[in-house]
C-alpha cells in the first residue's frame, strides 16, 4: 500500500501531478505507462469527437498505425456509433471517465460514479469493457485507485505530451514538445477532441501526428496501443 498512499498524499498535496513527469516516472514507471523499449504507446483523451476524431481515424489508418483512446462517457452517449467506429477498426477504447471533472474535487462516491458510468456507455456503445482508465488532468486520488479496483480499471497517465490543448500550439510545437520527452517505451498523450481545449486545437495535434509517427520509425520505435505496450502488472506499484 505504500505507493498508493504516497501518491494519494502526492495528489493532494499537489493537484497537478502530471507536471511532476520526470519524478512520477521514476517512483511509478508503470503508472507513467513506461513500456518495453522498441514500442511507443499512442493515446488520444477526451473524444469520440464528430468534429475531429474522423480525421484521426483517417490519418491513422493511412499510416497503418492503432492507438488507445480515451473516451468520455458524455462524449460517448452523443456520438455512440462515432466510439464504435473506433473500436471496430482496430483501435483499443479506454476510459478517461464520464465527465472531466479532477478527482480532488469530488468524493469518493462522485469519483466511483464517474467511473462507473463512463465504462458502462463505453462498453454498451462499443461492446467492449475498457481496462485502461485515465484520470482528467492526472490528478489521482486515494478514491481514484479505489474505485479503478472496484470496476477492473488498469489506471495508466503518460510519459511525454504535446501541450497541444493550449492557444499557442501548432503542429511543430506539438511535435517537439512530445519528441523532448519521449524515450522507447513511452506513452504519449495527444487529444482527439477540443472538448475541453482551445476550439480547433485538434488540428494542431493532427498536423503533428505525421511527425511524431516518422520520428518514431526513425528511432526504430513501433507506435502502437497500450494493450502491445508490454506494461507490467501494477499490482505492487499501486497497491492493488
Ligand atoms: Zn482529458
Amino acid at each position: 500500500m505504500a505507493g498508493l498512499a504516497a501518491l494519494g498524499a502526492f495528489a493532494q498535496a499537489a493537484p497537478m501531478v502530471t507536471s511532476l513527469g520526470p519524478v512520477r516516472a521514476a517512483v511509478f514507471p508503470r503508472l507513467t505507462g513506461l513500456g518495453r523499449p522498441g514500442h511507443v504507446a499512442l493515446t488520444f483523451d477526451d473524444g469520440p469527437d464528430p468534429a475531429s476524431t474522423p480525421r484521426f481515424l483517417d490519418a491513422l489508418d493511412e499510416a497503418g498505425v492503432r492507438a488507445t483512446f480515451f473516451l468520455l462517457g458524455r462524449m460517448v452517449q452523443r456520438a455512440p456509433a462515432l466510439a464504435r467506429r473506433i473500436s471496430d477498426a482496430g483501435h483499443e477504447v479506454a476510459l478517461h471517465g464520464w465527465g472531466h471533472r479532477a478527482h480532488i474535487a469530488l468524493t469518493p462516491a462522485q469519483t466511483l460514479r464517474d467511473l462507473r458510468q463512463g465504462r458502462d456507455e463505453v462498453a454498451s456503445a462499443t461492446g467492449r469493457a475498457p481496462y485502461w482508465y485515465r484520470p482528467p488532468y492526472g490528478v489521482a486520488t486515494a478514491a481514484t485507485f479505489s474505485a479503478c479496483r472496484k470496476l477492473g480499471l488498469r489506471p495508466v497517465l503518460w510519459s511525454a505530451w504535446g501541450r497541444d490543448w493550449t492557444a499557442t500550439a501548432t503542429p511543430e510545437s506539438v511535435f517537439h514538445t512530445v519528441a523532448r520527452d519521449l524515450r522507447g517505451g513511452g506513452t504519449i498523450l495527444l487529444h482527439d477532441s477540443d472538448c475541453t481545449s482551445k476550439p480547433e486545437s485538434w488540428r494542431s495535434t493532427l498536423g503533428a501526428l505525421p511527425l511524431l509517427l516518422e520520428h518514431c520509425a526513425e528511432q526504430g520505435w513501433k507506435a502502437g496501443p497500450l494493450r502491445e505496450h508490454g506494461i507490467a502488472d501494477a499490482d505492487a506499484e499501486i497497491g492493488s
